[in-house]
């Protein structure tokens, strides 16, 4: 814009030294073409400068967005990093609990609970349930699976592994439910015979 300026001003000299009408003129019209070339500059710049005032604007809005953000950014790191250490902590206070525990265990049931923690992602054992009191029916209460009717007799006399045909889990008596609550129910429910409440 400044050197058509220049040039129109130059023009303008040169066309008061003219030596006549014609020159003159000649002048004139060279002046106006530049005019009009220097207002199509003028807009295009106009332009342009709006489109960077949007994109500073943008850039704007943009930074504070991740300055925002890397600060929610670092306020979870923290959070994380203070309860990963407590995680760690109590880890590192249980593990000689788990191993004293662990080596009261007889080797193979040991090796078996071990393969299946592997499996359940630490929930090697499944404790069983009796939905209804008075029945004497038994669930495994890691899958809700059906048990036999004698599983309790079997884990609580007996001393052998028995793991859920369903899930796997090596199931076990959980304090809840002792014999008494447990044993001399009814029988189980015959699945063909129909039983009524009637009855009861
Ligand atoms: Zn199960």
């Amino acid at each position: 814009m400044k050197s058509r300026e220049a040039r129109i001003e130059k023009l303008r000299t040169q066309q008061q030294n003219s030596k006549n009408h014609k020159e003159y003129q000649a002048f004139l019209t060279e002046i106006n073409t530049e005019k009009i070339d220097k207002g199509k500059i003028e807009e295009d710049w106009l332009k342009n400068q709006e489109g960077v005032e949007k994109l500073q604007n943008e850039v704007k809005t943009l930074t504070q967005q991740v300055e925002a953000d890397t600060k929610t950014c670092e306020a979870t790191k923290q959070q994380l990093g203070g309860r990963l250490s407590e995680l760690q902590a109590e880890v590192d206070r249980l593990k000689p609990l788990r191993d004293q525990a662990a080596a009261a265990v007889p080797s193979q049931a040991r090796d078996s609970f071990e393969r299946l923690a592997d499996r359940h992602e630490g929930e090697a054992m499944g404790s069983i349930g009796k939905p209804d009191r008075r029945r004497e029916e038994y669930i495994c209460n890691s899958c809700n699976m059906s048990l036999v009717a004698d599983i309790y007799n079997r884990l609580h006399s007996r001393d052998e592994m028995v793991l859920c045909p369903n899930c796997r889990r090596m199931l076990y008596i959980p304090d809840e439910l002792p014999p008494e609550l447990a044993l001399n129910t009814k029988p189980p429910r015959k699945p063909v015979a129909a039983s009524t409440e009637a009855e009861e």
